[in-house]
């Protein structure tokens, strides 16, 4: 015989995803229980991080009072690498730097941790090292989580599956396939601490202000991927992340930890971490997917959030946000469905793919569908491309005696080389089928 439901819902995992749908259901008045299996929220999560505040402040408005943020992005820096140089753009704006500010730095284990106390505060009860082993059924609904430890069986109305990318619980459940190498992209960072002044002045940035690099190029070994650098208050973020069936199939065989210590190398990097302690180095899966790889995120007393779900833009590495969204997404659906009384059937939970679509969440991986298809099949967008455009800004600056005509005609002489006409117009027309 079914149990009765000791919760209304029960959320696995207490990430942005996690936090957001369970603080979104307490503060509605909703008995929640929330597991993590971590031996506190952020232990196990590994993040860049930039946080946007969008996301977060439809949540928790007044989140900036004491949320422990690093520091207001002011520079958005983009940068192709070839070896020995990269040619970029900058986005610097004293636009952003006036409240309310629009993104922010964040260290990812600091951040969870006050995000789960406000979880905490709003009336949900959080058990720690504690792992989900599977989802209790009755015939075709989900109505409780089966645990490790002494939490053993739990029942609830609902259960919000915010466990991550690579969400065993579901794959078990049938709720999604294995996990796909082509996929997931695998990211290495590290943490390097150095004093606040330093960076201040490497980053040309004030004493609350910061700014991030975002990277592409040589950088990842022809693979498919991207490199970030970010200013905290007194460290550095830095990581590069490539597609985990790249790794597999790069003949050169380079793992993810030489490829950041020969980033880290790079001309162009190398002196802004110079001196840099490191502190912290972790590893960690993104979904990449996109749009296509998106499963299905709802069923009979059941809905997937964040990273989970594939949920990562990645045209805008913007995982955090699209998590905390579909967090509250997904807890104002549970919140509606108990007030219209009919219980948690797909039917009813159906209101969140519906929500889904209608916000920026579905729009955006839509809109970048074809990118992640586009730009894995097409490598020169990480190698040729790279190396023509810093070989043709070099040869455009340096100034030798020969005339800008017959530069001009050297460089473009040098695409025509490597990639033909036929490859330059077809090239184009994938970019903006990725970017359209
Ligand atoms: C290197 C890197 C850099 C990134 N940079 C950025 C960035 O700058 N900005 C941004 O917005 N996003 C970034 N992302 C993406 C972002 O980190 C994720 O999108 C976000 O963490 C997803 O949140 P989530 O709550 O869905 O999952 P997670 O943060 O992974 O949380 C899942 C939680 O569930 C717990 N859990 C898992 N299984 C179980 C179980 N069976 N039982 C109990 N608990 C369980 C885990 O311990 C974990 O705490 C980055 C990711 C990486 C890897």
């Amino acid at each position: 015989m079914r149990k009765p439901s000791q919760f209304d819902a029960i959320v696995v995992g207490a990430g942005p995803s996690g936090n957001a749908a369970a603080y979104t259901l307490a503060k509605a008045g909703l008995k929640v229980l929330q597991i993590e299996r971590g031996e506190y929220p952020g232990s196990k999560n590994v993040q860049g991080a930039i946080l946007y505040a969008n996301a977060l402040e439809q949540i928790i408005p007044d989140f900036r009072e004491d949320a422990p943020l690093e520091r207001h992005i002011i520079e958005q820096r983009l940068w192709v690498l070839d070896d020995t140089s990269f040619v970029g753009t900058h986005v610097r704006s004293s636009d952003y730097d006036k409240p309310p500010y629009n993104r922010y730095t964040i260290i990812r284990a600091q951040f969870d941790k006050w995000f789960s106390a406000k979880v905490r505060e709003a009336g949900a009860l959080l058990i720690c090292e504690t792992t989900v082993q599977q989802l209790i059924m009755d015939g075709d609904q989900v109505v409780g989580v089966q645990c490790d430890r002494e939490a053993g069986d739990v029942y609830a109305d609902v259960v919000i599956l915010a466990d991550g990318v690579n969400s065993t619980l579901a794959r078990k459940a049938g709720f999604h396939g294995e996990i796909q190498a082509g996929n997931v992209a695998l990211a290495v960072k590290e943490i390097l601490f150095m004093p606040e002044e330093t960076i201040r002045q490497r980053f040309n940035i004030g004493e609350e202000s910061g700014a991030v690099i975002e990277m592409v190029g040589r950088i990842t070994d022809g693979m498919m991927g991207t490199g970030f650098l970010y200013t905290n208050k007194e460290s550095l973020t830095i990581g590069v992340g490539c597609m985990l069936g790249d790794f597999k199939a790069n003949p050169s065989r380079t793992s993810p930890y030489v490829l950041l210590e020969q980033m880290k190398r790079h001309p162009a990097i190398a002196p802004l971490i110079e001196g840099g302690e490191m502190k912290e180095y972790c590893a960690h899966l993104i979904p990449e997917g996109g749009f296509h790889a998106i499963p299905q995120v709802y069923g009979n007393g059941w809905m997937i959030v964040g990273d989970s779900g594939g949920f990562v833009n990645a045209a805008h590495r913007e995982g955090s946000n699209l998590a905390m969204t579909t967090g509250r997404l997904a807890a104002e659906t549970v919140i509606a469905a108990k007030a219209a009384g009919q219980g948690y059937r797909a039917e009813r939970l159906k209101a969140y793919k519906t929500a889904l679509d209608d916000s920026f969440v579905m729009k955006d991986l839509h809109k970048y569908r074809d990118m992640p298809g586009v730009l894995h099949r097409n490598p020169q967008f990480f190698t040729t491309y790279p190396d023509l455009v810093a070989q043709a800004a070099r040869t455009m600056i340096t100034v030798d005696g020969v005339d800008k005509k017959t530069k001009e005609r050297e460089i473009f002489a040098s695409f025509r080389k490597t990639r033909r006409w036929s490859g330059l117009m077809g090239d184009a027309y994938k970019l903006w089928r990725a970017f359209r």
